[in-house]
């Protein structure tokens, strides 16, 4: 049984693909995917030798070896040129799923997918997608135990196209922040989440506030340029 989030990002994967599920912890999602036969095989990896173990443990509990390939390595360097057609990156923050990316760069030539789930920063993941020339075609915002989660889907393309009718460059920088989607079409969970994060902003002008520093009125413009940003798009 896969937590909400997981089960998102689970339902994004094509049927039959080969999968590789970068920073797996339990490896949860392969297993999940195989079990339900929705693939065949799946690698797994991970950078750290404690959910390194989590994952060989589950996948030998299930009798999957063989099938979830568990390999040990920074982000992209477990996964050989030709294997992969979908990658899912889960649970990270967005500057470190965009930096595996970018390190993992010739490993994509033939991956046809990426399904990315940034937990916070989700502006700079479809910041390297618009860079990079992949098209977002989904997002999703997801509530789970008081947290919001974003769900991305990309896949080689017109990059530019889910930004098309954000005219100004106003418009342009909030559609890559809040999401071009979510912003159009937008759910209970985006609205909680963006209202949050307008009450945070306004938490840290009270403490700026009371703060000294030359910086002081710069910081205050840009978090205010920030904020208003936000609520244009709520
Ligand atoms: N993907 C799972 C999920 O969404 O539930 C696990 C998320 S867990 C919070 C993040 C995992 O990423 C950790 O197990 C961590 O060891 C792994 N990780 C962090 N940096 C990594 C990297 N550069 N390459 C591979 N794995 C990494």
């Amino acid at each position: 049984h896969l937590s909400k989030r997981l089960a998102e990002v689970a339902s994004l994967v094509p049927p039959g693909s080969r999968l590789a599920d970068i920073g797996s912890d339990h490896a949860y999602l392969p297993v999940h995917l195989l079990i339900q036969g929705k693939i065949c095989t799946a690698v797994a990896g991970e950078i750290n030798p404690g959910p390194l173990e989590s994952a060989k443990n589950q996948v030998e509990k299930l009798g999957l070896q063989g099938v979830v390939d568990v390999r040990l390595g920074d982000g992209l360097e477990v996964i050989h040129q030709d294997e992969i057609d979908v990658i899912c990156i889960a649970g990270m923050g967005g500057s470190l799923i965009s930096q595996i990316l970018s390190e993992g760069k010739e490993k994509l030539h033939k991956v046809k997918r990426l399904i990315l789930q940034p937990n916070v920063a989700g502006h700079l993941v479809r910041e390297w997608l618009l860079n990079e020339g992949w098209e977002l075609l989904y997002e999703n915002m997801i509530k789970e135990d008081q947290k919001y989660y974003e769900v991305l889907m990309a896949e080689r393309g017109n990059a530019e196209a889910p930004y098309q009718s954000y005219a100004t460059q106003r418009d342009r920088k909030r559609a890559v922040l809040m999401g071009p989607f979510l912003s159009q079409d937008p759910n209970e969970a985006f609205r909680e989440k963006w209202e949050q994060e307008v009450d945070k902003r306004n938490k840290i002008l009270e403490s700026l506030a009371h703060s000294e520093g030359i910086d002081k009125q710069d910081k205050i413009d840009k978090v205010k340029d920030e904020m208003a940003l936000i609520e244009e798009g709520l």
